[in-house]
């Protein structure tokens, strides 16, 4: 019973899982400094990937971060909290939506043109207001396309599956050779798009380094974790990938 499919995370899979700020756009009338700073400040709060790389950016700048209170998570999102009666937002194009907030039209357009170079977007708000665009790039694996082309050699079809944006996930599923892209979904929905490939007669492999890849990784017929993932994932996970070669540790 060999695999017949495999699915790939990207973040932190397909990708380096080194984020790193690239770009910052500033609301008309704002400062890449502003922007930086309560950015940094939502993410002191967050364990996401993307949390560290905004923390980093910031801490070369060197002003105190502003103090926030209740920080809320929300999965696929984002994160906010408040300063008083002030709410703090962060997170993509769907949490702004979701929250009434327009996105002014400028910034949507460089947030575009980033993403289809496989930028992440990542939006600032403070209560209804858009104060800010943040680009965050995360390096793709040097070996990603051999190791893709690989398995397609073997006759395994590969699937990327990925909470990130539909762009940014189509250009890096461009440049590794992925033809078939679940992009914006919520870790019980990378679970369901194994499930309906089994359903379906297919034996699935997962490949996966998060927190949210873990029900995935539970459900495959073979789930391999990367050695430099998060517990949750290795212990999910039938198989943990070390060293800079796809070396197999079961
Ligand atoms: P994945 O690891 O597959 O990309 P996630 O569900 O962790 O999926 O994240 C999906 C998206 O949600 C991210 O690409 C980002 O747009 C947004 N997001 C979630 N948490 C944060 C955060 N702390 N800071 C910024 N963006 C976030
Ligand atoms: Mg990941």
């Amino acid at each position: 019973s060999t695999l017949t499919q495999v699915v790939d995370d990207k973040t932190g899979t397909l990708n380096e899982g080194r984020p790193a700020v690239t770009a910052i756009f500033p609301a008309a009338g704002g400062s890449e400094a502003e922007v930086l700073l309560w950015a940094a400040s939502l993410e002191s709060g967050s364990e996401h990937p993307l949390a560290a790389a905004v923390l980093a950016a910031q801490q070369q700048d060197g002003r105190p971060l502003p103090v926030l209170e209740d920080f809320t998570a929300i999965p696929g999102r984002g994160v906010r909290a408040q300063q008083g009666k002030v709410g703090y937002l962060l997170g993509n194009d769907h949490f702004f939506a979701e929250q009434g907030l327009v996105l002014p039209g400028e910034l949507v357009t460089e947030a575009t043109q980033q993403a289809a170079q496989g930028g992440t977007p990542v939006w600032l708000g403070r209560d209804l207001e858009v104060l800010g665009l943040l680009i965050l790039k995360d390096p793709v694996r040097r070996d990603s396309a051999a190791a893709i082309a690989a398995l397609q050699r073997l006759g395994i079809e590969v699937v990327m599956c990925t909470g990130d944006n539909r762009a940014t996930a189509l250009a890096v599923a461009r440049e590794v050779g992925i033809g078939t892209v679940h992009s914006e979904i919520l870790p019980e929905e990378k679970l369901a798009v194994i499930a309906a490939l089994q359903q379906q007669g297919h034996k699935v492999g997962m490949v996966g380094d998060g927190v949210n890849d873990a029900p995935a990784l539970a459900q495959a017929d073979t789930g391999f974790a990367l050695g430099s993932g998060t517990d949750v994932a290795i212990e999910n996970a039938d198989i943990t990938l070390t060293g800079d070669s796809l070396q197999l540790v079961a």
